[in-house]
């Protein structure tokens, strides 16, 4: 195999621990989002729930204003019925306080219906308050570990990237150079085996010249199919490249 490539093996090992560490991270992040969404949601009832709720108080109380002041009216109207001699007069403002009777019990009628709602909106507001706090009480302790998981997950990428750069240093810079751009692309291993006379990145049948051509390990030899750069694996056992293993037990604790 072409010596060239072991580095860049050993720095695409990691290189694919930290793909998978980033989609764990945006996983842990998307579950954050979740819970905050929910409990954004539910704050966001409750305050307009606590708008309504005013506007219902101010409503009652211009109501319960109106409804005294006709009752005040009905009182200086009784007062003035008191002192009236002419029966022509009286009779008209018997007919007045009638009237204002007549409102002034529309309009409780109205002031009670406000009442009603005002309660029943504030048993919403009590029901909404209680769900938005359990929420943020549940979710308290899952939080408390997604965000520690997402710690544990940059510090374990931090570590990952230096190695990474590391061993970026001691690579052939025109390989890596080809490596990382086929990298970029597929986000997947881009160096590959050559298993049964197939490229083990895109699964398709090779040419036993192909095959030659990489077991002669004289040069790069990419696949015609998927653009991978193929090796032969047999040399890696020869050659004791034994790289993935140990990275891949570090991955699990995370
Ligand atoms: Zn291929």
């Amino acid at each position: 195999m072409l010596k060239a490539l072991n580095i860049i093996l050993e720095v695409q090992e990691i290189a694919m621990q930290m793909i998978q560490l980033m989609r764990l991270k945006s996983d842990r992040q998307k579950d954050l989002a979740n819970i905050n969404a929910v409990k954004g949601d539910l704050l966001g009832q409750t305050e307009a729930k606590q708008l309504e709720i005013s506007e219902i108080k101010k409503i009652i109380r211009m109501m319960e204003g109106d409804v005294s002041d006709i009752k005040a009216r009905i009182k200086k109207l009784e007062g003035q019925q008191n002192v009236i001699k002419k029966v022509d007069e009286f009779n008209a403002l018997s007919h007045e306080m009638s009237q204002a009777d007549r409102e002034r019990s529309a309009k409780e009628q109205r002031l009670s219906d406000h009442y009603d709602k005002l309660a029943a909106e504030q048993e919403v507001l009590k029901a909404l308050q209680e769900n938005l706090e359990t929420t943020v009480e549940n979710n308290k302790v899952l939080e408390t570990e997604i965000n520690e998981s997402i710690s544990r997950i940059n510090i374990e990428g931090r570590v990952l990237k230096s190695q990474h750069d590391e061993l970026v240093t001691q690579a052939d810079p025109e390989i890596y150079r080809i490596y990382e751009r086929l990298l970029r692309n597929k986000r997947d291993r881009v160096v590959v085996p050559i298993e049964n006379r197939c490229c083990s990145g895109c699964h398709i049948m090779l040419t036993a010249q192909d095959e030659n051509l990489v077991r002669k390990g004289e040069r790069i030899v990419f696949c015609e199919h998927c653009s991978r750069i193929h090796y032969w694996p047999e040399s890696e056992a020869l050659e004791g490249a034994n790289v993935p293993t140990k990275q891949r037990r570090r991955r699990a604790k995370v």
